[in-house]
């Protein structure tokens, strides 16, 4: 009885470090019921829902720790829900996809998916990237103290999530924020092209120097300077970029 006891408490610690709230997204009733069953098996409070804007809806309503979205709904395309999702959320996002063509799938973290998943995959497959997801947002928002760096006349205020130059409010989107927030907490660093990818579109470099390249160019012209005219963000040719103070 004890022993009993001991093993239940064990699956109830277990259960509740565990557990996330999970809202999948998935209008295909067999696949849905699948998924539905192998995720409260591993211990997850799932809500599933079969369009793109009963998803919108639900997120607006209560956020989950997570979103599993199918990019075939029969609604909106998988990568319009994408973008309005992440037009008033952060949570994490995870693709389930049957397409896995590369320029889909880069295009779609490109939108903010913080990972995919090829159909058919298994629920412990799933399980595991949800788990691994948590636990990279969870590290990410503890390194992420409410932190102010200041170079220069720049003020990047990790905590509010907002920018100013001098007196003037920067109006970034969030993979810029994310950008300029990991350069000004490394001052007068280089940082290379494989470390951005890795670290703030947490994604393995794939030779897709291109995102960078966007996102630094539209950086640039917010902070009212360019490649060819540079202030705060320099490029080290060859090797990546590093936000100086201007002389
Ligand atoms: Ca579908």
């Amino acid at each position: 009885m004890a022993l009993n006891d001991g093993f239940g408490l064990c699956r109830r610690v277990h259960y509740l470090l565990r557990m996330a709230t999970v809202l999948l997204v998935e209008d295909d009733h067999v696949v849905r019921g699948a998924m539905l069953r192998s995720l409260a098996d591993r211990g997850h409070a799932v809500h599933a829902v079969g369009t793109a804007l009963d998803a919108l809806r639900r997120v607006a309503a209560e956020t989950p720790d997570l979103v599993v979205l199918d990019l075939g709904l029969p609604d909106l395309d998988g990568s319009d829900a994408l973008r309005m999702l992440r037009g008033i959320t952060d949570v994490p996002i995870i693709i389930a996809t049957a397409r896995d063509d590369e320029q889909t799938v880069v295009r779609l973290l490109r939108a903010g998916a913080d990972d995919y998943m090829v159909k058919p995959f298994t629920g412990a497959h799933l399980d595991a990237r949800i788990t691994t997801v948590l636990r990279r947002v969870g590290r990410a928002s503890r390194a992420a103290q409410p932190a102010v760096h200041e170079v220069g006349e720049l003020r990047v205020d990790v905590g509010e999530r907002s920018a100013a130059l001098g007196d003037q409010q920067l109006n970034l989107t969030r993979k810029e924020f994310d950008l300029l927030a990991y350069l000004a907490a490394r001052p007068g660093r280089v940082v290379s092209r494989r470390e951005l990818l890795e670290e703030v579109w947490r994604q393995p470099s794939v030779g897709e120097d291109q995102t960078i390249d966007v996102h630094l160019y539209w950086l640039r012209r917010k902070l009212g300077e360019s490649a060819a005219k540079p202030r705060y963000l320099r490029t080290v040719r060859g090797v990546g970029f590093r936000l100086v103070a201007p002389d």
